[in-house]
């Protein structure tokens, strides 16, 4: 495994790297809510504009990161909240495109809504209590059909009993009920990576809301990650089948109004480029712009949960 910056697909300004092409829970959700959007982000790789909630997520994710890696005596709401302006000047060296994304007289309460964000993560956790396994880490893996798949998991948590706990970070708000599903396609795509990676089926998976100090979570079986595998190589082919054939509908929706690509999208009376062909070639590659809510499918079933005191030392 390999460590970035990237915390949150769905939520980070990651750089563009080249890639092998795989599947990542963030293009499984852009295949699924628009084909040509797909297409824009993993094949043609348009760039798309960064934005001040995704920078405040990417930075948010690597102050909790860093806070990880210090002794447990000073993982402190104090020290963490602290932290965001140093991590921000970091952050804001490693990227010029992020130097003016905020007006200079707007900057202090960015920063202080982050520092709020941190402080929330403290109403949910003890962060004291435990050492977590791994934090911000890529998993790239092979699962059925030799399908691909790439994901950056926020953390990992091993109980003393030998249990998983997978774990994101949202500095968004908690979904509606009808939404958490949704919410957990995510989640449920770290877990089957991390049983065919270790061949245990994480005990929770947990997702936490710092905007309003919420979490969800959800126990999986080995049963449910099976079919939902089943619908990652169904998805994996309807991707494979339009990269050969650069069939890439548009399918408008609500996320339009989300969509950086209007401009080439025949929905809003654009034309899109030439199709570049498949990049699946051994020489190819795509990079996993992160960026959008992914708005997929997926009939998770809340279950009882394995406590969080489980994985408190
Ligand atoms: S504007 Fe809508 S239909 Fe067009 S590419 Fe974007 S998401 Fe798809």
């Amino acid at each position: 495994m390999s460590t970035s910056i990237a915390a949150d697909p769905s939520e980070s300004i990651a750089p563009l790297t080249r890639r092998p092409l795989a599947l990542s829970p963030s293009r499984a959700g852009d295949f699924k809510t628009c084909p040509l959007l797909y297409r824009y982000r993993a094949v043609d790789r348009l760039p798309e504009p960064p934005s001040a909630p995704a920078a405040r997520g990417t930075l948010v994710h690597s102050v909790l990161e860093q806070m990880f890696g210090r002794p447990a005596a000073e993982r402190t709401p104090e020290l963490t909240a602290a932290a965001i302006g140093p991590a921000w000047e970091r952050m804001a060296q490693e990227y010029p495109e992020l130097n003016g994304l905020l007006p200079d007289d707007e900057l202090a309460a960015w920063l202080s809504s982050a520092q709020d964000l941190v402080r929330t993560y403290f109403t949910l956790e003890d962060p004291r209590r435990f050492d977590p396994e791994a934090c911000e880490f890529a998993v790239e893996i092979e699962v059925a059909n030799a399908v691909p798949l790439r994901g950056f998991l926020d953390r990992l948590d091993l109980a003393p009993t030998g249990q998983l706990r997978v774990v994101d970070y949202k500095t968004g708000f908690s979904p509606d009920p009808d939404f958490e599903a949704r919410a957990l396609y995510q989640l449920k795509f770290y877990a089957l990576m991390i049983y065919r990676l270790r061949g245990v089926v994480p005990a929770q998976l947990k997702l936490i809301y710092l905007a309003d100090g919420m979490s969800l979570q959800y126990a999986p079986s080995e049963s449910e990650l099976l079919s939902f595998e089943n619908g990652v190589v169904a998805l994996w082919a309807a991707i494979t089948s339009a990269l050969e054939t650069g069939n890439f509908p548009p399918r408008p929706s609500g996320m339009c109004r989300y969509c950086a690509h209007q401009s080439v999208c025949p929905e809003f009376g654009g034309t899109p480029p030439p199709y570049p062909g498949n990049p699946g070639a051994a020489d190819s590659a795509v990079a996993d712009p992160a960026v959008g809510g992914p708005a997929v499918d997926d009939p998770a079933v809340t279950r009882p949960v394995t406590a969080d005191a489980a994985f408190d030392v």
